[in-house]
């Protein structure tokens, strides 16, 4: 990359920074934001409008969110630090990144097997050495590694999964957009020893989860 294309990244990701800081007020996840590149994580022909606050095309009919969803995403967590976190749907690996500078640790599961090849190179020539990504087939999650004190989900479903809330930890946070096809609500699961509580954040929009206990892959 010269040193003209590196300076108006540079530029793009300090404006989107500001632009994140008028909704989030998570100062870690804010940091963390700042901290990972987003042109590492687009198709090449993409990384100029890398810091643009929208999603792109990763390929595979999956895109990368917009920025601003993954950021009020993560803050949902409520990520200290110490945790593990699953993330399902690893795709381009972006979202899992920003975690693994939040929490202790990563799982992150993706049923394109040539995402999830590509995510875990990424991840790995990046660095970011505390998120495993397993490429899954049926099953929802990955409960050899639970309990988990955050589950985020970056694909949408008609419902909150059941084996997902069996993967999460007493006083954990499931993150993940529930509703229609065309359109869903963010939601926030916490789960209490007087049952699951649930906190609406707003409308938003996702490619499908697809599997068991989700949509099929032809509608
Ligand atoms: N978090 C990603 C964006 C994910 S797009 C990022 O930061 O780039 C949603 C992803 O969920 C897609 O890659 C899709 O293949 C995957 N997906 C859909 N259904 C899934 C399932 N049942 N289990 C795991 N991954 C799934």
């Amino acid at each position: 990359m010269n040193r003209t294309t590196s300076e108006s990244l540079e530029r793009a990701r300090a404006s989107l920074l500001t632009e994140l800081a008028h909704g989030i007020v998570d100062q870690r996840v804010l940091d963390a934001m700042g901290g990972v590149p987003r042109e590492e994580f687009v198709p090449a022909e993409a990384s100029s409008v890398a810091y643009q606050n929208r999603p792109l095309p990763i390929g595979h009919g999956q895109t990368i969110s917009q920025p601003l969803m993954v950021a009020l995403m993560t803050q949902a967590l409520m990520l200290t630090g110490d945790e593990r976190v699953l993330e399902v749907g690893t795709g381009s690996g972006y979202q899992a990144a920003l975690i693994s500078l939040l929490a202790a640790r990563v799982v992150s599961v993706e049923r394109v097997p040539e995402l999830a090849a590509s995510a875990a190179e990424r991840l790995g020539r990046l660095g970011y050495s505390n998120v495993e990504v397993h490429s899954v087939t049926d099953e929802l999650g990955w409960p050899e590694g639970a309990p988990y004190a955050g589950i985020i989900v970056t694909a949408a479903s008609p419902d909150v999964p059941r084996p997902l809330l069996d993967q999460l930890a007493m006083n954990g946070r499931l993150v993940l957009p529930v509703g229609s096809r065309e359109i869903q609500e963010l939601v926030q699961i916490i789960k209490t020893p007087e049952g699951a509580q649930r906190h609406n954040l707003g409308s938003c929009r996702f490619v499908p989860l697809l599997g068991r206990g989700a949509w099929t892959e032809t509608r």
